[in-house]
């Protein structure tokens, strides 16, 4: 392979190779991926010159950005197909009059968020520095600013994608239709133009209790949801740390019941908002105080450094008191198995976006060893069936777990149609991506 891609700017690695265990990894270290090869584009014109040579060899590719999202990719086809990271498509342009940024194919949450901030812009990304901007916005998409500003799909302006035949192009109406949400299927995307919002004043930290508390402080969450303003958006999390000295000192070590909050409008209505929930007594920790537009993705601490994880979600059709005894029960259940049980408030621009249901429920626990992870998948199971009662027969793309039926997370006759657009485009079934049906 190194004899027939002389040109790879980026570097290819082989099984066999000494680098070939370094560069198959990806950011969840639970997923044990063992491509054909693994290549690391510096740029299109590798990502083109892969996939040509990934035709002439039939292989299939698979695009990685980080890897956040292997969990739900097919090993069994990785192993007939060209790992290709894209890390290497790093550049970021913001035009701040037009208020928008155009991104390569590698770029993480943090570094997107750092470069609009500078502008006093922030797109809509998710809650997390370190997962790749393509995989977000592909999927979905849900982050603070979604209830204000719909999934950061639908903020996806244009796209550069290279097709199965290893051209390279604008994608048109019909492709970025499909790009928004449905998960990249069909193209590689090499660049990304996504709108930027302007915010001027933001106000966000993590409140948080001890475990025991979890029904208390749920039961908070609900009420101030109930009417809260658009800009005010909200995560409830059980949480088990572990006893890293980057955690503070008052909930290092702890199970905790924790809720992250970020308001984006004058700081005296964040304050009022959130005032009932930070009364609520007994917290350990209270970080909540003025924050930056790059802060967005870093004020929920979501671990940067790669980590074995596994993990599903599930949208909630409501959140009653009865629903919050069976999340705080199910919670406490599962305090081994899971190391977080987080209920992530959506609505506002979201339903009227067609994402109707009200809340997320995301469950994750290790995945550091085989017993680790069944035990993880045996407690998710058990919360999906504890919960069926009040969940919504859709889950977002990004949150469904392997083998789960992602043509739910789509309103009637969606998924059919990305299928069409996709079998349009790469009808060999050339790229291999996440959620492959
Ligand atoms: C710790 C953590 C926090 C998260 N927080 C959020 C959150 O707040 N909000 C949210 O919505 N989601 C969140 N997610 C889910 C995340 O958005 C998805 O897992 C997403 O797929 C990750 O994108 P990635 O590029 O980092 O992952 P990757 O594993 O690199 O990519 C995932 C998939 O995206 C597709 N893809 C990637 N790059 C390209 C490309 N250039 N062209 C075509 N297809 C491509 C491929 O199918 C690939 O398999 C989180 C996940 C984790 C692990």
């Amino acid at each position: 392979m190194t004899q027939i891609l002389p040109d790879l700017d980026g570097r290819l690695a082989l099984p066999g190779d000494a680098a070939y265990d370094d560069a198959r990894r990806g950011w969840n270290l639970a997923v044990d991926q063992r491509p054909a090869a693994v290549a690391h584009a510096a740029s299109a014109v590798d990502v083109q010159a892969v996939v040509r040579h990934a035709r002439a060899v039939d292989l299939r590719v698979a695009p990685q950005a980080t890897g956040h999202g292997s969990e739900a990719l097919d090993l069994d086809a990785l192993r007939g197909a060209i790992l290709l990271k894209t890390a290497g498509l790093d550049a970021i342009a913001i035009d701040p009059a037009a208020r928008t940024a155009t991104v390569g194919a590698g770029v993480t949450a943090g570094a997107l968020a750092e470069a609009a901030a500078a502008h006093g812009l922030a797109p809509v990304l998710g809650v997390a520095p370190s997962v790749g901007v393509a995989g977000l916005v592909l999927g979905g998409g849900l982050g603070w600013l979604s209830r204000t500003h719909g999934r950061a799909a639908s903020g996806l302006l244009a796209a550069e994608v290279v097709t199965a035949d290893g051209e390279r192009r604008a994608a048109d109406d019909d492709l970025l239709l499909a790009l928004r949400g449905g998960g990249g299927r069909g193209v590689i995307a090499t660049s990304l133009t996504l709108a930027l919002h302007p915010v001027d004043e933001l106000f966000g930290g993590m409140v948080a209790w001890p475990g025991e508390h979890a029904a208390e402080v749920l039961e908070q969450v609900r009420r101030v949801a109930l009417d809260a303003p658009e800009c005010l958006s909200l995560i409830f999390r059980v949480l088990s740390l572990p006893p890293l000295d980057v955690i503070p000192a008052p909930i290092r070590g702890r199970r905790i019941a924790a809720v992250v909050a970020v308001h984006a409008g004058p700081r005296a209505d964040a304050e009022h908002a959130l005032a009932p929930l930070r009364a609520t007594g007994g917290a350990l920790l209270d970080t909540c105080g003025a924050i930056g537009p790059a802060d967005l993705v870093r004020v929920a601490g979501d671990p940067e450094q790669p980590v074995p994880a596994r993990g599903e979600g599930l949208l909630l059709r409501e959140l009653t008191p009865a629903t919050v005894g069976a999340i705080a029960a199910v919670a406490d259940d599962h305090r081994e198995a899971l190391t977080v049980l987080e209920v992530r408030q959506l609505g506002g621009a979201l339903a009227r976006d067609g994402l109707t249901a009200p809340f997320q429920v995301f469950v994750g626990g290790a995945g550091d060893s085989p017993e680790a992870t069944a035990a993880t998948l045996a407690a998710a199971a058990d919360v999906r069936a504890r919960l069926a009662r009040w969940t919504a027969p859709r889950v977002p793309l990004a949150s469904c777990g392997v083998g789960a039926d992602v043509a739910r997370g789509y309103a009637d006759g969606a998924w059919e149609r990305l299928a069409a657009i996709r079998d349009a485009v790469d009808p060999d079934r050339r790229f291999l991506s996440q959620h492959d049906e």
